[in-house]
């Protein structure tokens, strides 16, 4: 609801209003109303599923959750029927949701000039959202860091929480790591966990000439190094940046582009682990499905992720990786 609240404000701005908000040039009206109104569908839907359970004289139930205005109207007022206890929580809750609808419209305001994950192309392109209700998938980019760096520790400590996930592998990144430890080293460091590429190196498939064999000689380096059983079909664009007419080239490839719907923001210097937490943790919430994107390169996922799962563990799903195959 204070979302809904949040994305009401910023649909009700004007177009020099929301580009000022947004800190952007120009604006694509036709991109902002189109995930305006994606959102607007996601967030009714959520409000539904979240209100299933809704006791008689539950403060939180207080929306008719057919319509969008209403929750709208019900964030705006829900300060006056939440207990006083939540009084903080609600008042970081306004900043987050005001700086996350500003954050994935800035996303939208630039599709498909610059292509993220606000959207996608064709049918070969998820963000995650086909998944059910309360399922979400754990995923990593950018590595393999050296050895005994953070890919290392990230890949323990999903053992030991036995909790499965898939790394989207930059193929310099790991050409370095097999050429250092060997194959058979490598593919056992990943154990179950599913492996699928990020590209050669982390460009902008949009722009990069060579785009196509940065996609082709990531697919052979994976087949190479790991069992087909590990391998996902799967390409993931560095920032989500891939051209709108790549669709038949994935297709030829036998590869889907898979993007996510949450953004863990592991890779900003502003957020610490705390931070990161926070924000997945409210974002799941929000959601209610779908694919997070950390990264094993920088360790704050690392800290964030045992706080994560022991606050969602037992409410979510968490997906087998081998499951996003068939997505
Ligand atoms: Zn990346």
């Amino acid at each position: 609801m204070v979302y809904a609240a949040a994305l009401d404000d910023a649909q009700s701005m004007g177009t020099e209003e929301l580009q000022t908000a947004l800190d952007v040039k120009t604006i694509n009206a036709a991109s902002v109303a189109h995930w305006l109104e994606n959102e607007r569908g996601r967030v009714v839907r959520n409000y539904e599923r979240a209100s299933n359970r809704c006791v008689h004289k539950d403060w939180t139930c207080v929306a008719q959750p057919a319509s969008f205005a209403a929750l709208a109207a019900a964030g705006r007022a829900s300060l006056g029927a939440a207990p006083a206890v939540f009084a903080a929580w609600h008042h970081d809750l306004v900043t987050f949701t005001k700086t996350f609808a500003f954050e994935q419209l800035r996303l939208a305001a630039v599709f498909p000039t610059a292509s993220n994950e606000t959207d996608v192309f064709s049918d070969i392109e998820w963000t995650g959202e086909s998944l059910p209700d309360r399922t979400f998938a754990v995923t990593f980019d950018d590595g393999p860091t050296a050895v005994g760096g953070t890919t290392d520790q990230t890949l323990a400590l999903l053992k030991t929480l036995n909790k499965s996930a898939a790394f989207f592998l930059l193929g310099v990144r790991l050409e370095k790591r097999v050429a250092h430890d060997g194959t058979v080293a490598v593919a056992s460091l990943y154990g179950k966990q599913c492996v699928a590429s990020h590209g050669w190196e982390h460009h902008s498939h949009a722009t990069w000439d060579d785009w196509q064999g940065s996609v082709t000689r990531t697919k052979e380096l994976l087949s190479a190094t790991f069992q087909p059983n590990s391998i996902l079909p799967l390409f993931r664009p560095p920032n989500g940046q891939r051209r709108g007419d790549s669709g038949a080239f994935f297709a030829s490839e036998s590869l889907h582009v898979a993007l996510w719907n949450i953004d863990a923001y592991d890779w900003n210097r502003a957020m610490d682990a705390d931070a990161v937490a926070g924000r997945v943790t409210t974002l799941i919430l929000l959601r209610r499905h779908g694919v997070v994107l950390f990264h094993d390169i920088y360790g704050n996922a690392l800290s964030a992720l045992p706080t994560i799962f022991a606050r969602l563990g037992h409410v979510i799903d968490w997906l087998d990786c081998h499951r996003l195959a068939r997505l």
